[in-house]
């Protein structure tokens, strides 16, 4: 049987200030209360800014909290980045890495895998992001494309490592256009990922997630596939309501 608890990341991207995200907390913090406790496990990544803010809001439930990225190199010159004690000390406990909004913006794989390397080699949970383009789809490259970024990314990561790894499979297509990958190709594309990240951690327990315009509407049935164990949920996130409807889905 699994070992796998779901997880239900919500990534706020480029939203919300350090007020927001106490209402936000305080809302979220109430409707957890309500009702039966979801099974998932729930992470917030809120924006650097409103990271101690969120962890102060989240402090007695079960939430945690990540960064939406973090900086490969322990300390040093390098304007505008974080470090992942930075992180820690905010209260957070991991980081997405390798969003494809990052690798958009010039992150190589090789970046990538650096930044699981510290954040895991510091203590911090990682939020592995890969997935395809539309037009490497339609190319039939899904597979090769998926197979080089779980690779490059987890080389030097070891097995004992692999319970603060989640990877999230998130397919480029799918984010923030509306279009939900079927339960099928999400199902397929995440059998995948976790089969190659097989070859460097233990596959049963690596967190495999589906990111891609998840909602309540849709997640119930993608987190029922057999290879899905949760979901990064980007603009449903930014809501409490539909953040606790995924998570009670999951
Ligand atoms: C994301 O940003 O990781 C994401 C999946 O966004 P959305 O849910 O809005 O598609």
């Amino acid at each position: 049987m699994s070992r796998r608890i779901p997880l239900v990341a919500g990534n706020w991207k480029m939203h919300m200030t350090s007020h927001e995200a106490r209402e936000f907390a305080s809302e979220f913090c109430s409707l957890l209360v309500q009702g039966d406790a979801p099974a998932a496990e729930i992470a917030v990544c809120p924006p650097f800014t409103a990271l101690e803010t969120v962890a102060q809001g989240f402090a007695t439930s079960p939430v945690w909290i990540a960064a939406q990225d973090v900086h490969e190199q322990a300390s040093g010159a390098h304007t505008g980045e974080i470090s992942a004690a930075m992180i820690a000390a905010a209260g957070a406990e991991g980081a997405i890495i390798g969003h494809s909004e990052r690798r958009e913006a010039g992150e190589t794989d090789a970046r990538v895998a650096a930044k699981v390397q510290r954040a895991l080699g510091s203590g911090l949970r990682a939020i592995l992001c890969v997935g395809e383009s539309l037009k490497q789809r339609e190319a039939g490259e899904t597979e090769s494309w998926l197979a080089t970024q779980v690779r490059v990314a987890l080389a030097d990561v070891t097995a004992d490592q692999a319970e603060g790894l989640s990877i999230a499979y998130e397919p480029i297509w799918a984010i923030g256009t509306g279009k939900t990958a079927t339960p099928e190709i999400a199902q397929e594309a995440c059998a995948h990922v976790r089969s190659i990240a097989g070859e460097f951690v233990d596959a049963n327990a690596v967190r495999v997630l589906y990111g891609g315009s998840v909602k309540p509407e849709n997640a119930a049935e993608l987190l029922a596939q057999p290879d899905i164990d949760g979901a990064l949920v980007g603009g449903a996130s930014l809501d409490p309501v539909s953040l606790m409807a995924i998570a009670r889905a999951a």
